[in-house]
């Protein structure tokens, strides 16, 4: 998608840095972070949210909190959130799926 940040993002425009990256998604920090520790997990195919999720997403969907749990892991957050907000009444403002992960702790 020519005009989603978060491709900008994973087609590396910007030169964001990378905590984690395989073939579904990449881990990055949230520029506006709203806790300790902030990032945000998203898949490198476009999907727009999770109202518009296809139930052929479902595997990616379930592996961005599998990364999460790895990611958070490999950090030693002894404890954290995850918070997907879905449609601009749910808060969403960057439209390509996302989960954020936030934690009062860091590594
Ligand atoms: P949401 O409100 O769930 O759509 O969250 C979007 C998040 O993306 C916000 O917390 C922003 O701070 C973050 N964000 C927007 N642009 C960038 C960027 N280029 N790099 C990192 N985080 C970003």
């Amino acid at each position: 998608m020519d005009d989603c940040v978060f491709c900008k993002v994973i087609g590396g425009e910007f030169g964001t840095e990378f905590i984690y990256e395989d073939d579904v998604c990449v881990v990055f920090k949230d520029i506006s972070p709203k806790d300790k520790t902030h990032l945000l997990i998203v898949p490198k195919s476009h999907i727009s949210s999770i109202a518009d999720m296809a139930d052929a997403d479902a595997d990616t969907v379930s592996h961005l909190f599998m990364c999460a749990r790895d990611v958070a892991k490999s950090l030693k957050l002894s404890g954290y959130r995850l918070q997907v907000n879905v449609g601009k009444d749910g808060g969403q403002e960057v439209f390509h799926l996302h989960v954020h992960l936030m934690s009062k702790f860091s590594s």
